[in-house]
């Protein structure tokens, strides 16, 4: 198998232009407002300036005023865009709009590409996407989906209680899953449906309180309730909800280890500055085996990081479902990137834990990737399953 991983030079002049926008511009917001941008003010100024910058939206087609990049070509910009937690929100490319922006791309009719697509692909609008409940209901296993859609004339009725609903206070809309048919425990039978958020039935009863702040609307709880939707609020077809989950997930996953590896490299790099100049027990902090150690294996775990989701990506841009690939980096990816920022605030000493430097926030930042878009322990369980499942395959 051979893979080619070096950027087309026109993805590599992009990637270096991102690095410089979000170095020149996009850092001192950031550092203004401690990495946490909560007004509409910030986040429309700095999506002026990318567009400006001609870094905006880079993955959506170009017919949507991007540049319709495949998935390696965005592991080269995200990352870049990473580098700075507000990054992603200036380039348009933050969870979830970013995800959401692919699954409508890859499902949507092209009247609801006009609707939603479009606005959102233009940073004129924000979206979320509702799939978990509070138990018994979806979470690491969808198929506990609880919420249901019933048929009423016209349309559907939607039922349901979601959490952690992410960028839900002030979207527009709000990709939800029900269940259409069959029971919770089945792996099939559920719908995605296009919900306006000023539906009288789509109703935000919470911010939860957590420990991250950085994605853009916070977490939500919210209720379907007698939520009414016509037909055409159906993405894709109806019961095949949890096939168009995948189509999002797998590279959405991805992305998301595109951008922490972003905070991953700046968090080594702020590290790598103040232990070259410390001095302490005769020499540099720098020249001290067990902080030399840190320094390397942090630089191993970014590395290995690019790597694995290099090769996935790969895989997706061959059309291919990339389970497993993505599964794997997704891990490795979540618990290096959290490996790194830690290793990184220990270099720092007390200025690591105080709020004078980012670190700390990074850390809470990049907690909660362990997860989302599946936990660790889900994903290895699917890994090794599908291990074990190939070696019985090849002893027939
Ligand atoms: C910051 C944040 C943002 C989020 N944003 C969204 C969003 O926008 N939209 C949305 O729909 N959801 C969102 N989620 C929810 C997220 O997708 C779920 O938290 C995730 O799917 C896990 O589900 P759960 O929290 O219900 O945990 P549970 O399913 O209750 O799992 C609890 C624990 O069980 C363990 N576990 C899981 N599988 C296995 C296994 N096979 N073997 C052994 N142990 C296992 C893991 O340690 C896991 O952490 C978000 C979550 C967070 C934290």
């Amino acid at each position: 198998m051979s893979v080619e991983f070096s950027p087309e030079p026109p993805v590599a002049d992009l990637a270096r232009r991102t690095a410089e926008f979000i170095r020149e511009t996009v850092i001192p917001v950031e550092e203004q407002y401690r990495g946490v941008a909560r007004s509409e003010k910030i986040r429309v100024k700095l999506r002026q300036a990318a567009k400006e910058a001609g870094v905006f939206a880079p993955h959506v087609g170009t017919e949507c005023g991007g540049h319709g990049l495949d998935m390696r070509g965005r592991a080269a910009v995200y990352e870049e865009a990473g580098y700075s937690l507000l990054g992603p929100l200036a380039l348009n490319i933050a969870a979830p709009d970013e995800g959401n922006m692919h699954l409508l791309e890859a499902v949507a009719t092209a009247d609801q590409k006009t609707r939603y697509l479009r606005p959102l692909a233009a940073g004129d609008i924000r979206s979320c996407f509702a799939m978990t409940e509070p138990a018994p209901g979806a979470g690491s296993d969808p198929s506990a989906l609880t919420t249901r859609a019933a048929r009423v004339p016209g349309g559907w009725r939607i039922d349901g209680h979601k959490w952690f609903i992410t960028g839900a206070d002030g979207a527009s809309f709000t990709i939800g899953m029900a269940r259409t048919s069959g029971v919770p425990g089945d792996s099939g039978g559920a719908t995605m449906f296009l919900v306006d958020t000023d539906n009288p039935g789509f109703k935000l009863i919470r911010h939860i309180d957590t420990l991250d702040e950085n994605l853009y609307g916070g977490h939500a709880e919210l209720l379907f309730d007698g939520c009414l939707v016509a037909d055409d609020a159906v993405l894709g077809d109806v019961d095949k909800g949890f096939h168009y989950a995948q189509v999002r997930l797998g590279p959405g996953r991805m992305t998301h280890c595109m951008r922490w590896l972003g905070i991953a490299r700046r968090a080594q790099d702020i590290a790598v500055d103040p232990a070259a100049h410390r001095r302490m027990f005769g020499s540099r902090l720098a020249e001290l085996g067990m902080a030399q150690q840190m320094i390397a294996d942090n630089e191993i775990d970014i590395a290995a990081a690019r790597g694995l989701i290099l090769r996935a990506c790969w895989e997706l841009d061959q059309g291919h479902s990339a389970a497993q690939a993505t599964s794997i980096a997704k891990t490795f990816c979540a618990e290096a990137v959290w490996r790194i920022v830690d290793r990184s605030l220990q270099i720092c000493g007390s200025l690591g834990i105080s709020g004078d430097i980012l670190l700390s926030r990074f850390l809470r930042e990049v907690r909660p990737f362990r997860i989302y878009d599946g936990p660790s322990e889900t994903h290895r369980w699917v890994i090794a399953r599908r291990a074990v499942r190939q070696r019985e395959q090849a002893a027939r």
